[in-house]
């Protein structure tokens, strides 16, 4: 066949397979022209999952007829400034989405600028139709029709119409955020319309993130504040104990661009690391800005990923953003409302008021102060007596001596975050008193956590203490296991544990000193386990401390066992000054604490 020139609706059509993917795409598009349009209040509605009708209706700076003719040809913007593709103010700057939109829908406009007339003008499968007068409120009004009418083929990629409806609805709910300042209604015929009113000042995005996020979120987060070279990181962070199944629960906002990418996403997960289990994700809601020339907004047809010129920096910032944010929460109630709730529940007496409400308060109480130094830079105050504290090859009962007396007055120990030690329940839980209430914390739980930072902090400082045994063990294992062991063994003995081919078993010469009590050959298996999972799919740092992770579990004292008032008070003083000791390995809560004020409402005392 010949070369010849492809037509102006062709041309429209391969960009709209770029640009218009699917209803989510037209509503994205249409939502940020009017933000750029400077809206103040957005309306969206569709109809059939957005194939049969999308509605966007602003109240922003509207079109002059002149304006509405050029606006719906390819290549024509009034977004930018000459050619200057670095200092972008604005969401769109393509000028390819009207267009688009246009050859592959049928398409009405109609707008009307402050003082000016309203005027229409409508394109269908390509075909523009006359301007027109219209009659119209200043803004614009948007109307698409039989999406993908001209376009069959991509009808055929379209899902059901409650997963397109839900797809638009998370592009809004991204804007919004982004947005707090502007007011937005959304509707779609099979989810319950939402509506985000317009927020008085800049301020109000705590407000919006709990509009959008959910009363839970903002329960369950704390608020993170980060400034580094002219970048400046702002929003909240989801508590480890708050996981999720999946990315949906994580917002980034550049610039007031919602993005997402690879990069933004294994920095938030980087953060969490050691805080939840794989194949879990954290919830997060961050907003980065950053001088307009380290970024590049143009490396994506759909402008949802963006490109920076310093991605290390940007992650980094992340990290330590979260990192630092959530070491603050550390002695904060995590998981507070369900363990309140359980609480209510089993209560002999029925509680009638409204849990949820005062469980906010509930949340809000965190203790000051306390909280050790990032995870991989543990304080020295906790290696001092902490090693006999929790040396488990001291004495026969494997027990914890303290490092310093105990406290010669009691009151002295109801200071300290997590209170004086009153009583060991069910041989699992300890019961403190704080000055300001009771705390029950989950001793295996806790001490899990105090052994894994031990270790980690034990290796990264090369002081891992080793305990050779006398009679090395020999374990039997399956082949696959015993050749990722054996595989792995420089690695293993970076972290004191020593293994090494012995016929068609393993033998073990030396073990970590806080697991000389371990099973050894559960932990073997345990560890073969471990590395199977992450092999090749993370760093080698990552999976030395999912292998550490793995070896405290059992080197921790186990639910069922009996503790010593010292030993107990020996924990307690420990977990205050250990990173991260808020959560065990597993991202499960370690303690709940309830204040004298909870009790007292429980009891409806007031
Ligand atoms: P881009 O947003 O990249 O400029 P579009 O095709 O989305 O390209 O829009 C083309 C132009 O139409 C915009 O630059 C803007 O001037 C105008 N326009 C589009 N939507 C609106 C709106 N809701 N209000 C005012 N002007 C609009
Ligand atoms: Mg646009």
């Amino acid at each position: 066949m010949p070369v010849r020139r492809l037509s102006e609706t062709t041309i429209n059509q391969i960009a709209a397979g770029e640009v218009i993917e699917r209803p989510a795409s037209v509503v994205k598009e249409l939502v940020e022209n009017s933000l750029d349009a400077g809206a103040r209040e957005i309306l969206v509605a569709l109809t059939g999952g957005g194939r049969d009708a999308i509605d966007v209706v602003d109240d922003g700076c509207g079109m002059s007829g002149e304006d509405l003719v050029l606006a719906i040809e390819r290549h024509a913007t009034s977004k930018l400034n000459g050619d200057d593709l670095v200092h972008i103010n604005s969401l769109g700057f393509r000028g390819e989405a009207l267009p688009a939109i246009g050859s592959v829908a049928r398409l009405s406009i109609t707008s009307r600028m402050r003082g000016g007339e309203g005027v229409g003008i409508c394109v269908e499968g390509g075909i523009v139709g006359e301007l027109h007068r219209a009659a119209s409120n200043q803004g614009t009004r948007v109307e698409i029709r039989d999406l993908f009418w001209k376009t069959p083929a991509r009808l055929k990629f379209l899902k059901r119409e409650r997963v397109e409806s839900m797809a638009a609805f998370d592009v809004v709910r991204r804007l919004a955020l982004a947005y707090p300042e502007v007011g937005f209604s959304m509707s779609c015929d099979q989810l319950k319309p939402q509506r985000w009113p317009a927020g008085d000042n800049e301020s109000e995005l705590g407000e919006r993130v709990c509009a959008v996020l959910g009363r839970e979120f903002a329960d369950h987060s704390v608020p993170v504040s980060y400034e580094r070279d002219g970048l400046k990181l702002n929003g909240f962070a989801g508590l480890a104990t708050y996981n999720r199944s999946n990315r949906l629960m994580q917002y980034v906002v550049v610039n007031g661009r919602p993005v997402r990418g690879r990069s933004l996403a294994g920095a938030i997960s980087g953060a969490y690391r050691d805080f939840i289990p794989r194949g879990r994700f954290p919830a997060v809601a961050l907003f980065i800005s950053l001088p307009a020339h380290e970024l590049d907004v143009n490396v994506h047809p759909a402008k949802t990923e963006v490109r920076f010129r310093d991605e290390r920096l940007v992650c980094a910032a992340i990290v330590s953003g979260l990192r630092k944010a959530l070491s603050g929460a550390e002695f904060r109630v995590v998981d507070g409302s369900s363990a309140l709730s359980h609480f209510a529940l089993s209560s002999a007496l029925p509680v009638h008021r409204d849990v949820s409400e005062f469980s906010n308060k509930f949340h809000g109480q965190s203790f000051e102060g306390g909280v050790g130094g990032p995870a991989s830079n543990l304080p020295s105050s906790s290696d001092e007596g902490g090693q006999a504290m929790f040396d488990s090859s001291v004495g026969e009962t494997n027990r914890w001596l303290p490092a310093a007396p105990p406290p010669s007055h009691m009151n002295d120990a109801l200071q300290h975050p997590l209170g004086a030690a009153r009583a060991q329940l069910h041989d699992t839980y300890i019961v403190t008193e704080t000055d300001r209430g009771i705390i029950v914390v989950d001793q295996h739980a806790a001490h899990e956590r105090l052994v894994y930072e031990r270790m980690k902090a034990g290796r990264i400082n090369s002081i891992v203490e080793t305990q050779g045994l006398l009679v090395p063990a020999i374990v039997d294992l399956d082949p696959i296991s015993r050749e990722r062991l054996i595989g792995a063994a420089k690695m293993l003995s970076s972290v004191g544990l020593e293994v090494e081919a012995f016929g068609e078993a393993v033998m073990v010469r030396s073990v970590p000193a806080l697991l000389i009590k371990a099973d050894i050959s559960a932990l073997l298996r345990d560890v073969a386990d471990e590395l199977a999972y992450h092999k090749g799919v993370e760093g080698i740092e990552v999976q030395i401390n999912q292998v550490l992770a793995k070896m405290a579990c059992h080197g921790s004292v186990r639910a069922g066992r009996a503790l010593k008032p010292e030993e107990m008070n020996a924990l307690l003083r420990e977990m205050e000054i250990t990173p991260g000791a808020g959560q065990c390995n597993h991202g499960r809560p370690t303690y709940i604490s309830l204040s004298l004020d909870d009790l007292e409402k429980l009891f409806e005392r007031r």
